[in-house]
């Protein structure tokens, strides 16, 4: 197998889709020289199977807004591989959402899912779908009207969707509710429900916590086992934003940065406990902009800025894909940066992603650092399918013990002499499972 051969077949036949082709290339090249030790991957084609989805659904989602127009909005579900268990990933709602954006997360989706130890496929989905500035009534029946449609191909035991941007625990309960009036069962088909109806402990804290997690894993192999001293700009201000910037809290750092689509915050005090609890009001109660913060709190905001320039020692980007450019990664660097761990998937370019490594910092990539909230949502799975319940100390122990085996997974297969490249142990590690997996059921 030659990655830039599979890669140009890829653009050939899906052109248009950047994100895509963006997602397979990093993880190409780095497989590329273990996959070719084993001929009989290519005997079987494994790469082509591997990067093209099982299947893509799509459909209209039509709903009527409060004005009384009826709207039209696109929906997909990406099935991207099942070789080690039911598909499993969020559906994000954003006006950016395409095909291409979600081939790219339900890709990414098969590799992390893949590390958690936890038998998951990947898939993603979700809509084209704007939340913002719709109401509660329009929200909801916008959910259920996705549902009418996407309930025929999920199950639990055949796909279990989630959330993701613009999808929270309102959005997950609202397409509970009508999954289970269509499907007429109450098997936890969804994750990231609330606690009152088969939904985990720790689930909305997971993939913030989960980041912190696995950061601290990598600074105690350079011997610094808390955050004390530790100035940290974050992106975001959404559910891994926010979580993540807890656990920072918690463990002596001090957050200096949030940011939403419009703007970031800096402030040089640092976002305190009292602070951040209005940040989690500003978001889920009022579902208010960033700047409001700096209007209570009379601080910096840089409207449509990114907050990569503002002197930080870690940088954790916790919004979205690309936000983070090679321009970016070297001023962080230059900024005294010793690691980049990133809550969101992909948010670093492939540019920043060569100036992290080429200068050796520790860097974690999303389909790692990011894994617990998945693997908490697996363990919501695990919980329906039993009819128990675990307490949250239980659940955060497992979470903990996860992120340490993905961490230890990155290092086996990612030290290079002195350095852990931890993108190519990340790759190396998913990608063994699911195509040993893949080789064993024959080709299907
Ligand atoms: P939320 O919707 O809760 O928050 C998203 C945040 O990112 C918001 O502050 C949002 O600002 C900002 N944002 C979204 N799009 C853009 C953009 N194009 N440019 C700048 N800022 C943007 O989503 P999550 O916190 O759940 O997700 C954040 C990232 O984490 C995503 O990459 C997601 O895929 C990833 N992730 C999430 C997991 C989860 O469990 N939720 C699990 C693993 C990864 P605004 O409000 O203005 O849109």
């Amino acid at each position: 197998m030659k990655a830039k051969d599979v890669l140009e077949n890829l653009k050939r036949r899906f052109p248009n889709e950047p994100e895509y082709h963006q997602a397979v290339q990093e993880v190409v090249e780095t497989i590329e020289e273990v996959y070719n030790r084993h001929p009989e991957f290519e005997k079987y084609n494994l790469i082509e199977r591997l990067c093209i989805p099982d299947r893509i659904f799509s459909f209209r989602v039509t709903w009527i807004d409060d004005h009384g127009n009826t709207q039209a909005n696109m929906g997909y579900r990406i099935q991207h591989n099942n070789a080690i268990g039911p598909y499993k990933g969020g559906l994000r709602f954003h006006s950016s959402v395409n095909q291409s954006i979600l081939k790219f997360l339900a890709f990414e989706q098969t590799f992390k899912n893949s590390l958690t130890t936890l038998p998951m496929g990947g898939g993603k989905g979700g809509s084209d779908f704007n939340p913002k500035g719709k109401s509660n009534n329009e929200i909801m029946r916008f959910c259920q009207a996705f549902m009418t449609e996407l309930w025929r191909y999920i199950g639990p035991e055949t796909d279990v969707p989630a959330g993701d941007i613009g999808v929270g625990g309102r959005e997950i309960g609202y397409m509970y509710g009508m999954y289970k009036k269509l499907a007429r069962e109450n098997t936890g088909t969804l994750t990231g429900k609330g606690i009152e109806f088969g939904g985990s402990l720790i689930r909305p804290e997971a993939t913030g916590y989960g980041n912190i997690y696995f950061l601290m894993n990598m600074l105690k192999r350079k011997g610094i086992s808390n955050l004390k001293g530790q100035v940290v700009a974050i992106s975001g201000s959404g559910n891994v934003a926010t979580y993540t910037a807890e656990k920072v809290l918690e463990l002596g750092g001090k957050v200096i940065t949030l940011s939403d689509s419009n703007g970031y915050i800096y402030d040089p005090n640092g976002i305190d406990a009292e602070k951040l609890n209005y940040v989690f009001e500003l978001k889920n109660i009022y579902r208010g902009r960033i700047k409001e913060y700096a209007d209570k709190y009379k601080c910096k905001y840089v409207e449509g800025g990114r907050p990569w320039g503002e002197k930080c020692t870690i940088a954790l980007p916790s919004a979205t894909q690309n936000e983070l450019n090679g321009d970016d990664a070297r001023t962080l660097i230059s900024n005294g940066c010793i690691a980049v761990s990133e809550g969101a998937n992909m948010p670093s370019t492939p540019e920043a992603v060569h100036v992290f490594i080429e200068n050796k910092i520790l860097y974690a990539p999303g389909k790692a650092a990011n894994a617990g909230g998945v693997s908490v949502s697996g363990l919501e799975m695990t919980q329906n399918s039993i009819k128990l319940s675990w307490s949250r100390e239980e659940v955060d122990e497992r979470l903990k013990t996860i992120m340490k085996d993905i961490h230890d997974a990155c290092v086996k297969y990612g030290t290079e002499g002195d350095f852990v490249n931890y993108v190519k142990g990340a790759n190396i590690a998913g990608f063994m499972k699911v195509a040993k997996a893949m080789m064993a059921q024959g080709v299907v």
